[in-house]
């Protein structure tokens, strides 16, 4: 079946590095045009953008800060002006700044809270209504299975990635009767930026702790994300999927 996504238009934030490189290659692939932000890295921005053109749709990379509400506006509305209107939201930027809680600052909680739960919220926000109109859209959100099982040492990021869980099952109630769907992936441990500090030790103890023996790929997570923004999944809405390779079974 046609997952539709052909000649529409999805916004990215983080889009950049990782995760969000890859779902925005993935969209591209199947024929999304695809306006991403990043926060300071234009080298890797304009390098993805180049690349995504090269197959065929358009694309616009923004350096949008998501904590900036004011910044995050700015960005929608040029996005609407430059592609006409957008179908698909992606809340993918986040980070993390791990510490156990009787040593963690203000600042590091404050940080993983602004940037992974109120920028979802910046973002969402201003895209909801132009979604809510058209009565056509989709919205998945990039949680992490820290916020479904909470992961020691990680309380902000657990905070943080819980509250989009809720979030994003409220929101689906919210708007389903226009149509619009809000969904959730949450990724165990996943080959990035985010990961790659890890040493050889740490990881081979995390893979002992999964199920499927193996840290995942962002194409794990990219796949899950394309079928759950299309028409595919036309009925699932307020779901969050664990990609974990059966890591909070354990
Ligand atoms: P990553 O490789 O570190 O990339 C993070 C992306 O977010 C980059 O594009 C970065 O832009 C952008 N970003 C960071 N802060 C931002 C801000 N304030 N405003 C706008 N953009 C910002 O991260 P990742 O591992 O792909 O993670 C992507 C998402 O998946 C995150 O929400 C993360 O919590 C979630 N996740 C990751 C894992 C994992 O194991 N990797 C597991 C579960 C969930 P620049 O390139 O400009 O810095």
């Amino acid at each position: 079946m046609n997952n539709n996504l052909t000649d529409k238009v999805a916004i990215v934030s983080g889009g950049s590095r990782g995760i969000g490189r890859d779902i925005v290659l993935t969209l591209a692939r199947q024929g999304c045009h695809v306006a991403f932000g990043y926060v300071r890295n234009d080298e890797a921005a304009g390098r993805l953008a180049e690349e995504v053109r090269g197959l065929g749709v358009r694309c616009a990379a923004s350096r949008v800060d998501v904590t900036d509400f004011e910044a995050v506006k700015e960005w929608c509305t040029g996005v609407k002006e430059e592609f006409g209107t957008f179908h698909y939201l992606v809340n993918n930027a986040g980070i993390i700044d791990d510490k156990p809680l009787m040593m963690m600052s203000r600042e590091q909680w404050q940080r993983v809270i602004d940037t992974n739960l109120t920028g979802m919220f910046n973002l969402t926000r201003h895209c909801i209504v132009t979604l809510m109109k058209q009565k056509f859209g989709s919205i998945v959100n990039i949680s992490s299975v820290s916020g479904v099982m909470g992961l020691p040492g990680q309380t902000n990021y657990s905070a943080s990635k819980g509250g989009m869980n809720a979030f994003t099952k409220a929101l689906a109630q919210e708007v389903a009767r226009t149509q619009v769907r809000v969904n959730a992936v949450a990724p165990g441990f996943i080959e990035t930026d985010i990961v790659s500090h890890f040493s050889p030790e740490k990881i081979e103890e995390i893979e002992k702790l999964i199920p499927l023996r193996r840290i995942g790929r962002p194409a794990d997570v990219s796949g899950c994300v394309a079928y759950l923004l299309g028409g595919q999944a036309r009925y699932v809405t307020g779901q969050v999927i664990v990609i974990d390779g059966g890591l909070s079974l354990r």
